[in-house]
C-alpha cells in the first residue's frame, strides 16, 4: 500500500543505563480489549470484578456508537454514556460499530459526528483499534481509512468518503493497534531470527523448515516475499501513512481463538504469567472482555472461575511488583519517553526528549504517573536532576543502592 515500511525504535534506542522497566518489576502488561458483544449486565460485572474488586489499573476501548444490527444490545457510548467514567478509558473501536449495519453504511461525516460526541463527553482517546471488517479500518483487513482518495485502472481519482485519518489524529490518538497478533509472548525484547521462527511455529520441523527457507532466501538473495512474514519483536514502531500523518502501531499478542473472557483465562494462566515475568518484556494483550463462547451464553455469571483466579494470580505477580500492569497508552507512552531520554552521566542529569509523534514537549504534564530505573552510576542517587523540553522537573528519587536508582514523576 502508500505506507512507508515501519521501523521499529523500541529495540535500538534505549540507553543502555534505563533499565527496561522501572525496578523491580521485569515485565509490563497492558489489556487490550475490544468491546464487541458487551452485553450491559455483563459490563456491569466485569466493572466491578476487574476495576473495582481487583482494582486492576488498566484502561478500556469503546464503540462510539453501534449500528450492528446482529448485536443490538451492545454496549457503546451512546447509550450507556455512564460507562466512560466507571473506569478508565484510552481507546476507541473505530468511529463506531459499522459492521453488519443494514442501510446504515459509514461516511466521514460519521466521524466527525463521533468527534464531536468525544468532545461532548470530554474523551480524548489515544489508542485506535481496527474493528472486524469494518470498511474504514486503517491497518486490520482494509486500509480505506489511511486514503484520502481512491483511483481506478483506468486513472480516475475520487475523494474517498472513507478517509478519515485526520480526524483520528485530531481528537487525539498516537497509537494504532497494526492489525497482527503475534503468539510471542512478550515484546520489546530482541530474539534471534531463530527464536523468531522457533516461537512461531506448532512444532521444531516446522520452525526450522522456515528458518532454512529465510538462511537461504538472505544468502541467495531470493524469497524476499517470505522473509517480509517475519516481523521483529518491537512492541511499538513509527508509521507513516499516504496522508502524510505519522503514527506509532502496536502488535498485540494473543490467539484469534483466545479472545475472549474464557480464553482471558488460558492467555493468563499463572504459568504464562510467571513466564512473561522471567523472560521479561511487554505484553498487551488482546481480548473481547464482553464476549464469551456461545455454549455459556445461558450462564448467569459472565467471569469463569479459571479467569477469575487467573486475574487474582495476575494482581498477586502486580501488588509484588514483580511486573506492571497499565493501560495500553501508559506502557506505550513510557515506551516511547524511555526511549527519548538521555543521560548525562558527568552532570548527573536525565534529559527528556519530544520524539515527535506522542509528543511535542515533555513536562510535568507528560511524565506524570511515569517512572524510570537507572543503573548505579558514579554520581549518588539523590544528586541527580530531571529535565524536561520546558527545564527543570520536580520529582523524586528512590536509591535502590547497588540496583541503582528510580525517578518518580507525580500523578497529576
Ligand atoms: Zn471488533
Amino acid at each position: 500500500m502508500n505506507t512507508t515500511e515501519p521501523s521499529s525504535p523500541g529495540e535500538r534506542l534505549r540507553d543502555a543505563r534505563v533499565r527496561a522497566y522501572p525496578f523491580p518489576g521485569t515485565a509490563w502488561l497492558a489489556l487490550s480489549s475490544d468491546p464487541d458483544n458487551t452485553l450491559i449486565e455483563d459490563w456491569k460485572e466485569l466493572d466491578q470484578v476487574i476495576w473495582k474488586e481487583l482494582g486492576l489499573p488498566f484502561g478500556d476501548t469503546l464503540f462510539v456508537r453501534s449500528f450492528n444490527l446482529n448485536l443490538p444490545q451492545q454496549v457503546d457510548l451512546h447509550r450507556y454514556p455512564e460507562i466512560l467514567n466507571s473506569h478508565p478509558h484510552d481507546g476507541i473501536h473505530t468511529w463506531g460499530d459499522y459492521v453488519w449495519s443494514g442501510p446504515k453504511s459509514f461516511e466521514r461525516v460519521d466521524a466527525i459526528e463521533a468527534r464531536e460526541t468525544l468532545a461532548r463527553h470530554g474523551f480524548r482517546p489515544r489508542v485506535w483499534v481496527d474493528h472486524s471488517l469494518f470498511m474504514g479500518n486503517m491497518l486490520h483487513n482494509h486500509r480505506y481509512g489511511t486514503m484520502p482518495t481512491v483511483s481506478d485502472a483506468s486513472g480516475h481519482v475520487y475523494p474517498n468518503p472513507l478517509y478519515t485519518l485526520d480526524i483520528v489524529k485530531h481528537v487525539g490518538v498516537r497509537y494504532l493497534w497494526d492489525g497482527t497478533i503475534t503468539p510471542i509472548l512478550g515484546q520489546d525484547r530482541p530474539l534471534s531470527t531463530w527464536q523468531r521462527y522457533r516461537q512461531r511455529a506448532a512444532d521444531i520441523p516446522t520452525a526450522l523448515s522456515n528458518y532454512a527457507k529465510h538462511i537461504i532466501g538472505n544468502t541467495l538473495g531470493v524469497g524476499t516475499a517470505f522473509r517480509e512474514q517475519l516481523p521483529d519483536n518491537a512492541q511499538y514502531r513509527v508509521r507513516r501513512f499516504a496522508d502524510g500523518n505519522t503514527f506509532y502501531t502496536f502488535q498485540r499478542h494473543g490467539t484469534w481463538l483466545d479472545a475472549d473472557i474464557d480464553g482471558l483465562g488460558r492467555l493468563l494462566n499463572p504459568e504464562r504469567t510467571d513466564q512473561l515475568i522471567k523472560t521479561g518484556g511487554t505484553c498487551i494483550l488482546y481480548s473481547h472482555l464482553g464476549k464469551r463462547p456461545v455454549d455459556r451464553m445461558h450462564e448467569t455469571e459472565h467471569i469463569p472461575p479459571a479467569t477469575r483466579s487467573a486475574l487474582r494470580h495476575l494482581q498477586e505477580r502486580w501488588k509484588a511488583g514483580e511486573l506492571h500492569l497499565s493501560s495500553v497508552s501508559h506502557l506505550l507512552d513510557y515506551l516511547v519517553l524511555r526511549d527519548n531520554l538521555s543521560v548525562d552521566e558527568q552532570a548527573g542529569v536525565i534529559r527528556f526528549h519530544a520524539d515527535g509523534i506522542a509528543f511535542t514537549t515533555v513536562d510535568a504534564t507528560e511524565l506524570a504517573g511515569h517512572s524510570f530505573s537507572f543503573r548505579r552510576m558514579r554520581i549518588p542517587a539523590p544528586a541527580w536532576k530531571a529535565f524536561g523540553t520546558n527545564g527543570v522537573l520536580a520529582h523524586r528519587i528512590e536509591d535502590h543502592g547497588t540496583s541503582g536508582f528510580t525517578v518518580h514523576f507525580a500523578d497529576r
